[in-house]
């Protein structure tokens, strides 16, 4: 039975595939499931087509992403060089988000294929496959195997399925409709073990974010429907350097009296200068994804961040009051 029906894919998409060999692949910065799901299903799914790809990220693979077929092949920015015939961005809603990857002054010239599913993409490459109603780019990557009649089997449908997983919190958020739920089928009926991509990655926490949340838990406010905190480099320090990666904010939302939630983590940026990375996340109905986008940023209606620099202090009063206006607007009042 086939669950999952195949959209129309842009033949410009199947085209560029399929005329080039040498590929280089991309996701982004602070990668997630999706991220390394979508990068390795497309070098797995290059390989099926007699392609070769090379796979590159501008961050080290974090422990729980490190097991994933075909993981050890990526390369770091150092080894990406300019001979390619194509480069493949994937999970990524702006050019900035591929980090030291993609060199501008040296790969402008290659064709650039970009495969997202976030509302903010700012399709900037040649030819721009941008699927809001998708729940993670490695759905779409479901559709596009299918669409190219590859086996959605082994390392290709385990790399999948932890995009779809992960993105959905496992099928929890409110964009996990039917046409997401078959794709996973689609995928677990070929036998990939959605209990192992659980335990690895959702299901898994160092002990030092639990330090780092006894800390910074003190310091939550609540206004206006938006509850946030703050992490200071200090209490980064103390928790022995740990990220949070947005976990909080997840977990923030969830409370009652709260529709919008915020992190607001301090740290150096790559000039040196202090700089604030934002985290949101926005209970169904409400919508971060834009407050983020006009912030620069980008992300979903319900998950979305931005980095701005200043003090900690001021990009957090600042970014809750556009939060508090965003509420008031959306809730009507
Ligand atoms: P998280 O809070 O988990 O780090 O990010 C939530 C969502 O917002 C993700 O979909 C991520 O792609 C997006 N996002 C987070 N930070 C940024 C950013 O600085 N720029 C853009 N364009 N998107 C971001
Ligand atoms: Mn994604």
């Amino acid at each position: 039975m086939d669950l999952t029906p195949t959209p129309l894919i842009d033949a410009a998409v199947l085209q560029l595939l399929q005329q080039h060999n040498h590929i280089l692949c991309v996701s982004h910065i602070n990668p997630d499931g999706d991220a390394y799901g979508s990068l390795l299903g497309m070098g797995w799914l290059l390989r099926h087509l007699g392609k070769q790809p090379v796979l590159a990220m501008h961050d080290e693979t974090p422990a729980e992403f490190a097991p994933m077929p075909g993981a050890d092949a990526i390369i770091s920015p150092a080894d990406v060089t300019n001979d390619y015939e194509l480069i493949i961005c994937l999970d990524a809603s702006s050019m900035d988000r591929m980090g030291t990857v993609y060199q501008p002054q040296i790969h402008a010239d290659i064709p650039l294929l970009v495969i997202d599913h976030h509302i903010t993409n700012t399709r900037f490459g040649q030819v721009n496959w941008v699927a809001p109603e998708c729940a993670a780019t490695c759905q779409m990557l479901v559709y596009l195997t299918q669409a190219l009649g590859i086996p959605l089997t082994g390392p290709l449908a385990e790399c999948l399925l932890t995009g779809i997983v992960t993105d959905t919190l496992c099928f929890r958020t409110n964009n996990t409709n039917a046409a997401v739920m078959a794709a996973a089928l689609t995928l677990m009926q070929s036998g990939v073990n959605l209990a192992e991509i659980v335990a690895r990655t959702l299901n898994r926490r160092s002990y030092h974010i639990f330090q780092l949340w006894g800390m910074v838990l003190s310091n939550i406010q609540l206004e206006e429907g938006v509850i946030w905190t703050t992490i200071s480099l200090e209490q980064r320090e103390r928790a022995g350097k740990i990220k949070d990666d947005g976990q909080l904010s997840s977990m923030l939302v969830t409370a009652t009296e709260a529709d919008i939630s915020a992190t607001f983590t301090e740290k150096i940026d790559e000039n040196g200068q202090v700089a604030v990375e934002c985290s949101f996340r926005a209970k169904p109905g409400f919508d971060v994804g834009s407050v983020a986008f006009a912030l620069g940023g980008g992300g979903h209606p319900p998950a979305s961040g931005c980095t701005l620099s200043g003090q900690l202090e001021d990009v957090t009063a600042h970014v809750v009051a556009k939060l508090q206006a965003a509420h008031r607007q959306q809730s009507g009042q």
